[in-house]
């Protein structure tokens, strides 16, 4: 028997790993599982190139448990390590600059793991006493037991072990006695090595028979060894990637819309399987993320840093043994391969999404609703997939037919360019609200696009910006006419005076909550048929205050009060009747000033006998707008009986 010390020059490595790790202690298993399979491939490697002699049978990595000896257990058959191999791997974590390196690193415990190889010795996060027992694949090499107290002093001494491969045997420390419950095992094994290359067991398999759990003769296999993005895209049908699908989202009801198989060889690795799910709304997001894999080993789902935020709500998995394992999150982002991969990505989705736009446009169109979300998302956050976008996001009209913005600008340019050379598009989030305004840009041959989607609003500002020329209106932001205006504006021969005086006259019955809502009214002489009175809004002012509630630093615009614009359509003979009629008078009204009461004389328009008539007008354009609600709708309905 031998003792000795292990060489990292810095004696304070296990409180380093003990103390900095302790977040995320579970990891010790994922490592030393990985050594185990490992161990497993070399050796195949080995023998299929003729080094390792003879059947390697039973190659399947075991996990146990022993509650009485408060031990875990990790068994593999790979190769082995002979007692020099032991004292090289293990013994010597030492490395040129180790102690330089520990200082430098001291916080980051996570990136001295991952750089170098310190994978085993994080057993000791969770153990008071590691053993390693090891017989070597080599010819006459004696089997070799180690053991070590999470000091730098280890024992090492000859053994007899029957098979050949390697056991690590954790002696749990009393702090994590759930790593001695087999549920907190299994759990931690389904999560780290699902889709593993080589079998992991763990315990029996168990069945439900006459409502009690019977453990079967079976071995548990935790894992599937050829997981579908490891294999060949043309061997797998759609139903593959379904049910892979399934595998990977045990609770997920709903199939994906798209996946897309990526393989890359250079500059980097990197496999996997991206799946396009429905998102129906903000609430879906971020249930089922994308895992990160190195090597088939489960790594992370918090792939924020290495995929772009849009793609993180994609599902699915890739897999790279470029992308450093282990490291902080900070230093992820800074890493050249990252970057490259997520770039990479990027630009794979957009030509996926592209492909099946070209390859059947009908098909794409159905599943658009439940796609839209994601690519409006990457267009408004990535410039790079916003180019590549611009050739499969669709909008839709209200007959249910879709284009992408160049296809349908092309359909419209004839007839929705106003005089000035701007291009119009109409739009409405809320077709039962707009019917009337719709009807009105439909009688005039113009197309209206339904836009009610959580993001439409930004995509649209987000395409007036990349295009000089156009705009998108809202179809009940004023009235059909002024939208989109053709020749000069319609004009009525009255006197500014009239309009001026009939205005006064309707504003004075309008109702008024200042801080909430405001009305101002215009006379303008719309068509003879459009309603004598009707509400618009401003589409400027509308869109920045539904901006403001998503976005912080426009609350400016959240508070201002809902404005509209009452319009007077002095074209209509309703209104004609009414021109002219006005009476000024003036009254006196007290108000406050500084504190002090004082009377101000003010003028006063009224239309002499047609008040009930306004009101009823002015509810008609409330009510054409879906804004005549309760006490006010109540009292419309009684004036209308009255009046007939
Ligand atoms: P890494 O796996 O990153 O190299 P580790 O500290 O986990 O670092 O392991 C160090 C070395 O010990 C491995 O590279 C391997 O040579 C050897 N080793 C660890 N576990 C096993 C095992 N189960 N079977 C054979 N060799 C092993």
């Amino acid at each position: 028997m031998s003792k000795g010390n292990i060489g990292v020059t810095s004696d304070n490595i296990f409180p380093v790993i003990k103390k900095f790790l302790y977040s995320d202690h579970e990891i010790f298993l994922r490592e030393l599982i990985s050594n185990a399979v490992d161990a497993t491939q070399k050796l195949k490697t080995l023998s299929s190139v003729g080094e390792a002699k003879g059947d390697l049978g039973d190659l399947r990595v075991r996990v146990s448990i022993d509650k009485d000896k408060k031990t875990l257990t990790v068994s593999d058959h790979g190769i082995g390590m002979t007692a020099e191999e032991v004292d090289k791997y293990i013994n010597q974590i030492a490395f040129s600059g180790a102690e330089e390196f520990l200082n430098q690193y001291k916080d980051k415990a996570e990136a001295i793991i991952g750089h170098f190889g310190l994978g085993f010795y994080s057993a000791f996060m969770v153990s008071k006493k590691v053993e390693i027992f090891s017989q070597s694949y080599k010819e006459d090499a004696k089997a070799v037991h180690w053991s070590c107290e999470g000091t730098p002093e280890y024992t090492m001494e000859d053994t007899i072990k029957a098979e050949r491969g390697t056991d690590i045997v954790l002696h749990i420390d009393d702090e994590f006695p759930q790593y001695l419950e087999n549920a907190t095992i299994e759990g931690l094994l389904r999560k780290y090595c699902k889709f593993l290359p080589v079998e992991i067991a763990f315990g029996k398999k168990k069945e439900w028979k006459d409502g009690k759990e019977v453990e079967l003769d079976e071995e548990n296999i935790i894992n599937d060894i050829n997981p579908a993005w490891t294999r060949k895209p043309s061997e797998l049908k759609d139903e593959d990637y379904d049910k892979f699908y399934h595998e990977l989202y045990p609770m997920q009801m709903d199939e994906p819309l798209f996946h897309i198989h990526l393989n890359v060889d250079y500059p980097f690795h990197l496999t996997g399987i991206l799946y396009f799910p429905k998102i129906k709304s903000n609430l879906d997001v971020h249930r089922n993320k994308i895992q990160l894999y190195c090597n088939q080993v489960y790594v992370t789902d918090e792939v924020e840093n290495i995929v772009p935020e849009y793609l993180t709500l994609l599902h699915g998995v890739i897999d790279s043994p470029d992308i450093p394992l282990n490291v902080s999150r900070s230093y992820l982002q800074s890493d050249n391969n990252v970057k490259k991969i997520s770039g990479y990505i990027t630009k794979k989705v957009a030509d996926k999404l592209a492909e099946l736009y070209k390859a059947d446009k009908d098909e794409f169109a159905k599943k658009w609703d439940d796609n839209k979300m994601f690519i409006q998302f990457g267009m408004l956050t990535d410039e790079k997939f916003y180019e590549k976008a611009t050739g499969f996001a669709l909008y839709k009209n209200l007959d249910g037919q879709y284009a992408t913005l160049d296809e349908y600008m092309d359909k419209v340019r004839e007839n929705q360019v106003d005089k000035d050379g701007n291009m119009i598009i109409l739009y409405t989030n809320d077709p039962d609200a707009h019917y009337t305004f719709i009807e009105r840009a439909k009688a005039k041959g113009y197309d209206v696009l339904l836009q009610d989607g959580e993001l439409d609003v930004h995509c649209m500002s987000q395409a007036e910006q990349k295009h000089e020329k156009l705009r998108f209106v809202r179809v009940d932001s004023d009235t059909i006419e002024n939208l989109i205006k053709k020749e000069d504006a319609a004009k009525d021969e009255y006197t500014d005076e009239q309009k001026e005086g009939l205005r006064k006259a309707f504003e004075a019955l309008l109702p008024t909550d200042a801080d909430k809502l405001k009305y101002n009214v215009t006379c303008e002489a719309a068509a003879a048929d459009a309603l004598p009175v009707f509400l618009t809004q401003n589409e400027f002012m509308r869109r920045m205050k539904e901006m403001a509630a998503h976005q912080q630093g426009m609350s400016f615009y959240g508070q201002m009060p809902d404005s509209y614009n009452l319009v007077l359509n002095t074209s209509h003979p309703l209104i004609q009747e009414l021109v002219g009629k006005e009476t000024a008078e003036e009254v006196q009204e007290e108000v406050e000033k500084d504190g002090k009461k004082e009377t101000v004389v003010k003028t006063a328009y009224k239309l002499e006998g047609e008040d009930e008539r306004m009101k009823q007008l002015i509810d008609i354009a409330l009510l054409a707008s879906g804004q005549l609600k309760g006490e006010a709708l109540a009292k419309f309905v009684n004036r209308s009986v009255e009046m007939l």
